[in-house]
Formats: C-alpha cells, structure tokens, sequence
C-alpha cells in the first residue's frame, strides 16, 4: 500500500521518546528555531575553536548528539542498532569537511576505506556515503571543472585526487558494497560526475555498486539524467541515482549573482518539486536502474510510493531506497519503515571539532520559518501537547473514580 496522503497526526517515532529525551530535543529545536541566536551561536562557536578553547564537551552533549552517530565508527554501532530495531538502515558518513592538504587527504581516504568494510560487514548498513572533495584538492577539482590547463603542481594534484576516489570506488566494488557518491556545489561537479559515471559504467553490471547524486534545483539536471540513462542502455550496465533537490542554494545565487553567469538553480521552489518528482519518475519506470529518494519532504515520499505502487512493486523492493538525515524528519522515517518501505539515515560520524562545520550547516539551514528544523520543532511541540492531554485526561479519570 502506498503511503496515506495525509500524515497521520501523531507519530511512534516520537511518543517513543523518552520525557528527558523529549525535554532535550525541544530544547535544542527551539534554540535553533531562532535564526537570529543560531547565527551568533555559530559564529561563537568558531572563534571559541579557533582560540583553542574548550567547548567540545558542549557541542558533543547537544548538536553533535542530536546529529551525528558518534566520533568514529565503534560509537556509532549503538544508534546502528538502535535504527535496525525499527527496521530503519544506516549510511556511515565520514563528515569531515574543508581539509585540502595532500596528507590530510590522504589519511581520508584510509578513514573511508576502514568506513566501507564496516559498510560492507555490517548488515544494517546499505551503501557507504562519501564526497569527492574531501579526497581531491579544491583548485584542481575547480579548474578540470572549467576546464582550464592545468600547471605542473595542480595536475599532480587531479592525479593524486583521482587516484583515491578510483581507489575507493575500486575497493568498492571487490565488497561488493554500494557506494553513493554526495552532490556537491556546480563549479567543481563536472569531473565528479564524470569519473563518478565511468565507474558506474565499469563496476554496475548486474548491480548498483556506484551511485551518482543528482541535484534537483538545477535546472539542467533533467537532460543530464536523461543521457545517462541512454548512456546507461547503450552500454548496458545499472544506472543508480540519488535525488535530491540540492543543499547550496544560496551559496550557488550568490555566486552567479557576483561573478555575473547564469544562475544555476531552478526560478521557483515549485519548478525544483516538479523536476524532482520527474527525476523520481524516470528512474522508477526505467527497467533496471536504482533510485534514492535523500528527502524530508513528505509529498515527494507519498509520489513516490504511489508509483511503485501502480508499478506492482512491494514496499521494500530493492531497487528504491527512501533516506533521511540522522536527528531529522524522524516522523516521515518512522512511518516508511512501518510501512514496509526500504528506509536509512544518513549516520554522519567523526571528531568533535572537525565535524562542526557539518553541524552548524545543518543548523543553520533551513532555520526560517518554513524549514526543516521548524517542521521537526512543530513535530515536538505536537508530541509535547498529546502527553499533556494524556496527563490531564489520567488526573481527570483518577478524580473521578
Ligand atoms: C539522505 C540525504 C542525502 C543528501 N545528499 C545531498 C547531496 O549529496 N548533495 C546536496 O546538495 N544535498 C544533499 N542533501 C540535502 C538536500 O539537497 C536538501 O537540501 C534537503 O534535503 C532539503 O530538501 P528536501 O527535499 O528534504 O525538502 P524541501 O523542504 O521540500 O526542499 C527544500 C529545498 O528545495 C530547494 N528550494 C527551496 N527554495 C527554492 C527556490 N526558491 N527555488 C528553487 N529551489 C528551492 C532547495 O534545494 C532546498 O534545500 C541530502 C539530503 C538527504 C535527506
């Protein structure tokens, strides 16, 4: 059965909440709810790092607990397990941003390599995640972009960078473990989507072992899926695709703006939905390929389930994996899994300090009105009133016996 139209007004995932549990996330949700405090907070939280003071402690007992599954991978197995007991999956993600020397690189590249046997061992891990740009030096990954000549130390640097991701995509495959490989911003994305699609045409042969992102709120998104997907036939090997509308939106106009080209990204949120759910569409109706939906938004969820449903597909075919991020749209998660649907959340890991600019990100976006963090604080606020119904209606009963 498809998912209902309209979600079910109170949710398990949060009336399993503990009272302490419920306290802490409304606490946090209503702090990042202020766009205004977030800001400074951020700001704070940065210099505070950058002067070497101690404030790791009080990321870890709030943003980092709420967000990621632990420091390294041993600590994640608790909310791995915890996830698994709700038939909700897991995708390890190494979320370690802005490192650019060659060393640090490197060492990266071990650390993904040590994530993707945990992936691959693990049987409540689907696919391991990664980011090219954490494996290949910026300037490089920007100037193959715009495709300029490249000096002596800058190709040296493309070489070594294409060496690791092939090293991982590679070691993917002999696993036998999917990998997915994130969107990143448009400027450097034109060789991740190449080297990404060679391996693609290399290694899914009979399955989707290396899986490309695809950001919706590009306009031009829709065509390149389409010549993938012929590319993908001619060839013959799996075309596996993860949709999503797309995380540097602001980031992405700005530039545009400043540096006088054509914005990238789609005129209207409606314009990004509507190649969204047609993305979602071609990837269902195609004979073979593979398709994650990386979405909080509930409607493009209940499409989707539609279409498998007029597919004849059973919820949990293989071919169509539904996620979330860890800490969000825990309601949408926990009503596909309950109904049968393949679903996982992305399990962002690593130290304290190195995560943070992966933590203020999430807790800076989307804290607008309509963002995801005021849908997730509604949510709370929502679970928050039916105990204190439940209270009243138990005093009320008790009284009156
Ligand atoms: C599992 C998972 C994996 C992800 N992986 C990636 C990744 O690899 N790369 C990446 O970039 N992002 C990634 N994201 C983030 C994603 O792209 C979105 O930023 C985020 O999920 C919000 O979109 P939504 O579909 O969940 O919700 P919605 O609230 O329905 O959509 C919000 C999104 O719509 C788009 N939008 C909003 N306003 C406008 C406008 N005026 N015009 C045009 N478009 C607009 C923006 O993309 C915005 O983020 C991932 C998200 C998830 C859940």
């Amino acid at each position: 059965m498809p998912l209902p139209q309209e979600a079910p007004l109170y949710s398990p995932a949060y009336s399993r909440l503990s009272s302490v549990d419920l306290r802490r996330k409304l606490w946090l949700f209503g702090l990042m709810n202020q766009g205004r405090i977030v800001q400074v907070l951020g700001d704070l939280a940065n210099l505070a790092l950058r002067w070497g003071l101690p404030i790791q402690g009080l990321v870890r007992a709030t943003i980092f607990r709420q967000f990621c599954g632990g420091e390294n991978l041993h600590q994640c197995t608790r909310t791995i397990e915890e996830l698994a007991s709700s038939s909700i999956g897991s995708i390890p993600d190494y979320s370690v941003e802005g490192q650019d020397s060659e060393q640090a690189m490197d060492r990266c590249l071990q650390t993904l390599l040590e994530g993707l046997a945990f992936a691959a061992r693990n049987p409540h891990t689907p696919l391991f995640v990664f980011k090219v740009s954490g494996l290949v030096s910026s300037t490089a990954l920007h100037q193959l972009a715009e495709g300029r000549p490249l000096n002596t130390v800058v190709q040296e640097q493309a070489r070594r960078g294409r060496e690791r991701v092939d090293t991982l995509l590679q070691k993917a495959h002999e696993l036998q473990c999917s990998i997915m490989v994130d969107a990143e911003e448009s400027w450097i994305q034109d060789p991740i989507d190449q080297w990404t699609m060679e391996a693609m045409s290399r290694y899914n042969i009979d399955k989707p072992i290396v899986i490309n992102t695809l950001q919706m709120y590009r306009w031009d998104r829709l065509d390149y899926l389409k010549q993938a997907l012929q590319l993908a036939d001619e060839q013959g090997f799996v075309p596996a695709f993860k949709v999503v509308r797309g995380a540097y939106m602001e980031k992405e106009r700005e530039r545009a703006r400043s540096m006088a080209y054509p914005d990238p990204i789609q005129p209207t949120k409606a314009a990004t939905d509507r190649d969204f759910n047609e993305a979602t569409q071609l990837l269902l109706q195609h004979p073979k390929a593979f398709l994650c939906l990386g979405t909080h938004n509930r409607p493009s969820c209940v499409l989707a389930s539609v279409q498998m449903n007029d597919l004849g597909w059973a919820p949990n075919n293989p071919r169509i994996l539904y996620a979330q991020l860890l800490g969000m749209s825990d309601r949408l998660t926990g009503e596909l899994a309950d109904a049968g649907y393949r679903v996982a959340k992305y399990l962002p890991y690593g130290p304290v300090k190195e995560v943070l600019p992966y933590l203020l990100r999430r807790a800076k976006e989307n804290s607008s009105a309509a963002g995801e963090i005021s849908r997730e604080y509604a949510q709370l606020l929502l679970e928050q009133k039916r105990r204190r119904n439940l209270n009243a209606a138990n005093q009320t009963n008790s009284a009156d016996a």
